[in-house]
């Protein structure tokens, strides 16, 4: 029976394996992680991430052929091919800070694997890594080692939060690189025997090591910059009286573009997509490249523009200042269809918003009060360029109240802050939040949901991104 064993048991290595694990019976799949705490939700009723669709895969699996430990040396022991999965964040000191990837996570995964192990394993770089990463793991295993043989193969993720079911069954494509020798090439056979247990084989690329390394980055990139593009018009919209739903539709339907992820928005979030571009930017200036830099540093310098446009328009609008004026803030997840706040804009316009003294209710129907107390309590990274926004000093928490419904989040509320694109908030009953706010009672929709001129009608004051706005 193959083993499989994956270091890293959180938003990727949890999902992926246990769609392998559904996938292939007859392989038996753990999954380990360093966090007790993490492991034993996994082992519960309660999985410790929120995508739809996960609860019953684990639920098919586990205890049959998908096992999650906190005994990471036994599992990877046994392992013939070994995921790593662990988080790569961006570097908060020391050379590169703020920009390059931290590695010291799986620097010490490879440092425990070459310890452990007693047969030769194919490892499977399955966190996103800076290209060239796998060069370094190489030598960290071979140095390490009792002689043991070990192939590295980089297998990017391309799942996304919210959806990672869904991408994981039916992924666009699935990459692998490898070295080309014969050892290589066996072990990208092996990793491939897997996937064609599900996923068609022209949805398998194989390619070197490097090309797979960077196509990760490359991909994270693209689309991080198509939001900030599409954010950049939005704003000309704003001044122009164009509508950025018509100028995105229009510029969609031309098949060189397509219509996905043209939705402007007060920003995008996640623990990707800016990671990802840092990393591409710090890798560029070490090979030289500062022009190639400079252009993806763009797609962050908008990011943050238009978060920081967000909160300006906020307290502008609201007579300039917003200090002891309830505000509601509803949605606090980086997107729909996930509790993950890494990187949410929601932090960055909340952590305005108070700078300015408002007194903030928030309501999101996945993250909870102690993981929004605690984003908010934490300084933001100082990074080098002006537009990214910095709080005026710790988060005063007295100024934030979190609570059970988008109904109680507005009521007696000045203003309501949309900034997540929760299915829910289209179909709330708008008529009754107005009726029961203060006047003029406004709506900042950060995510076009909401109807403008319904809206308009029933009395509110008006802003959604990249839309006329009211006189
Ligand atoms: P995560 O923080 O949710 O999970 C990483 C896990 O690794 C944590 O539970 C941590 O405790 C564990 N870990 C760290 N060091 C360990 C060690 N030495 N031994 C055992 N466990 C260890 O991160 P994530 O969101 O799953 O991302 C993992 C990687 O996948 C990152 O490189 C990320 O860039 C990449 N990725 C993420 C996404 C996404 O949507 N989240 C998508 C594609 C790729």
């Amino acid at each position: 029976m193959t083993k499989i064993c994956c270091i890293g048991a959180g938003y990727v290595g949890g999902p992926t394996m246990a769609i392998i694990a559904l996938k292939c019976p007859e392989i038996q799949v753990a999954v380990v992680d360093i966090s007790a705490p993490r492991i034993n939700a996994w082992n519960s009723e309660q999985l410790p991430i929120y995508e739809p669709g996960l609860d019953n895969v684990v639920k098919q699996c586990r205890g049959k052929n998908l096992f999650f430990s906190n005994d990471v040396e036994k599992h990877v022991c046994e392992a013939d091919i070994v995921f790593v999965s662990v988080n790569t964040p961006t570097k908060t000191q020391g050379l590169g800070a703020g920009k390059a990837a931290d590695l010291t996570y799986w620097e010490s995964a490879a440092r425990m694997i070459a310890d452990v192990s007693k047969s030769s394993k194919i490892v499977v770089e399955k966190s996103t890594v800076p290209v060239k990463t796998a060069e370094a793991i190489e030598r960290i295993l071979t140095h390490n080692s009792k002689g043991i043989s070990f192939q590295i193969l980089s297998n990017p993720e391309f799942l996304a939060e919210g959806t990672a079911i869904e991408d994981l069954l039916k992924p666009d494509r699935v990459l692998i690189g490898g070295r080309e020798t014969p050892e290589g090439n066996k072990a990208v056979k092996a990793l491939k025997d897997v996937y064609a247990h599900w996923v068609p084989e022209d949805r398998i690329l194989c390619a070197n090591l490097w090309s797979a390394e960077l196509s990760k980055l490359a991909a994270n990139a693209f689309l991080a910059q198509r939001i900030s593009s599409v954010n950049a018009m939005s704003a000309l919209c704003e001044a122009t009286g164009a509508d950025v739903t018509e100028v995105s539709h229009a510029v969609g339907k031309d098949t060189r573009i397509g219509p996905k992820f043209l939705n402007a928005s007060v920003g995008f979030g996640g623990s990707c997509f800016q990671k990802d571009i840092l990393n591409l930017v710090y890798i560029c200036e070490c090979n030289g490249l500062p022009e190639v830099a400079h252009y993806w540093k763009q797609v962050i310098i908008m990011n943050d523009y238009q978060k920081n446009r967000f909160v300006n328009r906020v307290v502008s609008s609201m007579f300039n200042t917003v200090a002891n004026k309830k505000i509601a803030i509803l949605g606090f997840a980086f997107k729909k269809d996930t509790g993950d706040t890494r990187e949410t804009p929601a932090i960055d316009v909340c952590n305005g918003l108070l700078g300015d003294k408002a007194q903030l209710s928030i309501y999101d129907p996945q993250v909870s009060e102690s993981q929004i107390q605690k984003d908010l309590s934490m300084q933001k990274f100082d990074w080098d360029h002006p537009a990214h926004l910095q709080p005026s000093g710790p988060t005063d928490l007295k100024q934030v109240s979190v609570v059970r419904d988008a109904y109680a989040a507005t009521k007696d509320a000045h203003a309501v802050c949309i900034l997540t694109e929760w299915d829910e908030f289209k179909s709330l009953d708008y008529q009754k939040i107005y009726d029961n706010m203060q006047k003029p009672a406004f709506i900042f929709d950060g995510r076009n949901v909401i109807d403008v001129e319904k809206s308009r009608k029933m009395g509110f004051v008006v802003y959604s991104i990249g839309k006329q706005l009211d006189d």
